[in-house]
């Protein structure tokens, strides 16, 4: 297998993206690299010119590098898996999958070689920012203080629990057309000594028109809960740096598993409610406005492969997989936790006696005086 491990030139030792310097970082004698030293030492994938070479060749015209293929570059290999059990498929160097157990359900897996080229090479990648420390700080912090919460979710989480994973996404530039039907009211009140007048006056408006939204963030891992990566954006894009295989040295990498249809569809699903409210925001004058009908459609979509860092933990809770996340830029956290029905109702119990002897204290109280 030709999958390879970045050695340190000064000692031999296995080299990581070391996110709290930003650097490349040998484990054993801590020597850091940057990464045009580390793309000298090792030029197997020199895949950082490529969107620049895009971004030169369209001469600044964003909305149509967006849809680049890498078809015309060589691949590159990384190592990767597909869990059995949960249907996981990642992709890391393989010093991060040495250990060789599934990131999420911790099942042993077997590691292949898979190759990377055309619409499977990322074009750029978001790196972390948030360090494992400050991920795991922010994780306990969000659990403290919550009674109900599984002890799964507390007690047992340990600090290599939380994983770093480079979470596909399509960045879309979308062209869309979009027409609504509104129902409008004017209300006006007025009395005289013997009755109160109320009049509507209703209307029907109707707007049309076409609109382009640029770079609306998708993720195309079917392993991924779409609702948790929307939790934590959004991602600042301004850092997006063009995509090296090197980036994924120590950490983890998901693999794109949506099919092209699915993803299409929630670009409608997310468009759409912006679409018309957008259209709905130029109905003005009246007292009261409410859609009654919308068409909607996405006319052209570009877009581009990229990663965004991700921490992760997650655990199954009777039955249900929870998947908690963090922005491994900015630290924003999605905000789904289990709640225990057993904890629920001992809980409710424990508060019940309470109120219980207060009301029995009242009444002796009560007694006492009169
Ligand atoms: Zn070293
Ligand atoms: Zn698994």
């Amino acid at each position: 297998m030709s999958v390879s491990v970045y050695s340190c030139v000064n000692c031999g030792g296995a080299v990581v993206f070391d996110i709290a310097s930003r650097t490349f970082k040998c484990g054993r004698c801590a020597s850091a690299f940057t990464l045009e030293e580390m793309n000298k030492a090792f030029p197997d994938d020199e895949q950082g010119s490529l969107w620049n070479k895009a971004r030169e060749a369209a001469d600044g015209k964003e909305a149509e590098v967006s849809d680049i293929s890498n078809a015309e570059e060589k691949e590159i290999s990384v190592a990767a898996y597909t869990c059995h059990l949960c249907g996981a498929e990642l992709m890391a160097d393989s010093e991060t999958l040495a250990a060789s157990f599934c990131a999420y359900c911790k099942t042993p897996v077997t590691i292949s070689e898979k190759l990377l080229s055309g619409k499977n090479m990322p074009s750029r990648v978001l790196p972390f920012r948030i360090t494992r420390d400050e991920a795991f700080e922010l994780f306990r912090g969000k659990t403290k203080n919550k009674p109900l919460l599984p002890k799964v979710f507390r007690s047992r989480v340990a600090y290599n629990d939380l994983k770093s994973v480079y979470v596909p996404f399509r960045l879309f530039d979308a062209e869309c057309s979009a027409s609504i039907t509104a129902r409008c009211e004017n209300v006006t009140r007025w009395e005289d000594s013997e009755y109160i007048y109320t009049k509507v006056d209703t209307y029907e408006a109707r707007r049309s028109g076409a609109m382009a939204f640029r770079k609306v963030p998708h993720d195309v891992s079917d392993k991924i809960d779409d609702e948790a990566m929307h939790e934590i954006e959004p991602f600042e894009l301004s850092e997006l740096t063009p995509f090296s295989k090197k980036y994924l040295a120590g950490h983890y990498a998901e693999a794109p598993t949506t099919k092209e249809e699915n993803t299409s569809g929630a670009l409608r699903r997310r468009l759409r409610p912006a679409a018309e409210s957008t259209l709905l925001d130029t109905v003005q004058g009246y007292s009261s406005v409410s859609l009654s009908s919308s068409n909607f459609s996405v006319d052209k979509a570009l877009s581009e492969y990229v990663m965004f860092p991700v921490w992760m933990f997650a655990a199954k809770f009777k039955d249900r997989d929870y998947l908690f996340a963090i922005n491994g830029q900015n630290g924003t956290m999605s905000g789904r936790l289990p709640v225990d029905g057993s904890r629920a109702w001992v809980l409710f119990l424990e508060l019940a006696l309470i109120a219980f002897i207060a009301v029995f204290i009242g009444l002796e109280a009560y007694l006492w005086a009169s």
